[in-house]
């Protein structure tokens, strides 16, 4: 998106040459309403949290869902956070919007059996403030939920962006017993040896390795050595944007522990994923075409 472009060479700063192409006054102008508009979102209601369901392999057990925020914005309807959330970062709305979302998720997680866990994004900028380790802390408490039932999402860039406060707010989550992921894997400025660097629970590979043919030798073999190196490190490891049973399949036969896409359910909102969870609950088997609709590939994911 051409405005995005603008917006992240302005961000990256000087010495960047930008040159005019047609619209970009108008996207600037647009970037700055919402950016006035977000700010006022969270208190007006317009944020919600879409749950995208994870599964345990081999045997494909719904094990806990990512949260993923959507802005039910007045005139543009539901946005992307793709869209928005880099706006936020921008102009410091992320840090209210973080702390909504975190009350938001430990509230949801709480209401769910006590196996399935609830996995957050967290945005570098909510990261370098102390404020997020009072929240996580603040949010357990109240809801009386296990810290292991959330799950913090970080990309492998902002992780190894060389912030002693980020450093120190990643171990402080994980002394609470909350549980830290490495979201994106591969598409950063990633090295092997940052698994080995950073404490880490968990290892999201991006899509585009798993999304990748399987005629792609490069893509598999990425894949091959993480969750190889990750089982020696014992890191879980999560396959993102699964979308075909023989994207599945090759993860199962790599040992990949968890999985998520479209294959196997795409983001629902709360009153789906409560279905979706009620209709795995051992003995309600028989209720799962109750869900069917709302989650897509889910009849497949029971086909095998
Ligand atoms: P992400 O963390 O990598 O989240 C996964 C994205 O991939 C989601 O898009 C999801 O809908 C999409 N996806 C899932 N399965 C498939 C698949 O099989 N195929 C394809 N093509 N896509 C799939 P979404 O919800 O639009 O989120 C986009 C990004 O926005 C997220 O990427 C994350 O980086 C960011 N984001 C979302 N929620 C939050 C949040 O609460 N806070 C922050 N800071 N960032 C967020
Ligand atoms: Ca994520
Ligand atoms: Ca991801």
């Amino acid at each position: 998106m051409a405005g995005l472009a603008l917006y992240e060479a302005k961000e990256k700063g000087r010495g960047r040459v930008v040159t005019y192409r047609a619209g970009m006054v108008e996207m600037a102008e647009r970037r700055r309403v919402l950016e006035g508009e977000l700010a006022a979102a969270v208190a007006a209601g317009q944020l919600e949290l879409h749950y995208q369901p994870l599964y345990d392999l081999p045997d494909r057990t719904l094990c806990g869902f990512e949260a993923l925020l959507r802005w039910n914005h007045p005139r543009h309807g539901i946005m992307s956070p793709a869209e928005f959330v880099p706006l936020a970062e921008h102009s410091g709305a992320i840090n209210q919007i973080g702390a909504w979302l975190i009350e938001e998720a430990c509230r949801q997680a709480a209401l769910w059996p006590s196996h399935i866990y609830v996995s957050i994004n967290v945005s570098p900028v909510q990261l370098r403030s102390a404020d997020i380790l009072r929240q996580v802390t603040a949010a357990l408490d109240r809801y009386r939920l296990a810290p292991r039932r959330i799950e913090v999402e970080i990309t492998e860039t902002a992780m190894v962006e060389d912030s002693p406060e980020i450093a120190v707010a990643l171990a402080g989550l994980r002394t609470l017993g909350v549980r830290i992921a490495m979201d994106d894997f591969g598409t950063g400025y990633s090295s092997l040896a940052h698994l080995r660097a950073f404490e880490l629970d968990r290892i999201k590979i991006d899509r585009s390795f798993v999304n990748a043919s399987q005629a792609d030798a490069g893509a598999v073999a990425v894949v091959r050595a993480v969750t190889a190196m990750a089982k020696d490190l014992a890191i879980a490891t999560t396959g993102e944007g699964v979308e075909s049973e023989e994207q599945l399949a090759s993860l199962i036969a790599l040992g990949c522990g968890t999985a998520q896409g479209y294959l196997l359910g795409r983001p629902l909102d709360v009153d789906s994923a409560t279905a979706l969870v009620r209709s795995q609950q051992p003995g309600q088997r028989g209720d799962r075409d109750m869900t069917e609709h709302a989650s897509g590939g889910l009849l497949a994911a029971f086909a095998s």
